[in-house]
């Protein structure tokens, strides 16, 4: 039976020039496509897949990332902002890869719409007062 799951990978510094994605296909018979990329400053790399292929496929492809060294997490977890936390300091608006936090004019408040968060956990670890959380 044919599977289709969103991933979010982490690729640590000495991971980001190897063709590691790629053997997805080649290897494993997985299908990807790539929703999100992007490199941190700290260069971190980060990458949001869905994986489309055979469940066992799915499950030898899943352990050769994890072998690799990347860190992989399913999108099945939340992420929530703490309101009584939240400073509307804005340093999440540019760092957040989808959009999910914006700056209302009136306001000056920062609003998070967390349908549009895949869960990358950016915010989490750079929010200066640690607002944002992860939900299990
Ligand atoms: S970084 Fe944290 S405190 Fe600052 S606006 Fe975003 S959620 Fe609020
Ligand atoms: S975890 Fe934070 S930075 Fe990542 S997508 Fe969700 S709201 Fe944006």
């Amino acid at each position: 039976m044919k599977i289709a799951k969103k991933i979010v990978l982490h690729f640590p510094q000495q991971t980001i020039d190897k063709p590691i994605v790629s053997a997805l296909i080649r290897d494993f018979a997985l299908d990807f496509n790539i929703l999100k990329a992007s490199i941190s400053p700290g260069e971190e790399g980060l990458m949001i897949l869905e994986l489309t292929g055979e469940q066992k496929d799915y499950d030898r492809g899943i352990k050769y990332l994890q072998e690799a060294g990347l860190d992989i997490q399913s999108l099945s977890q939340d992420v929530v902002r703490n309101e009584n936390r939240c400073t509307h300091c804005g340093a999440c608006i540019t760092l957040c890869p989808t959009g999910a936090f914006t700056l209302e004019k009136g306001t000056r408040k920062v609003k998070f719409d967390d349908t549009k968060c895949v869960v990358c956990e950016l915010c989490v670890k750079a929010c200066p007062p640690h607002a944002m959380d992860l939900r299990f």
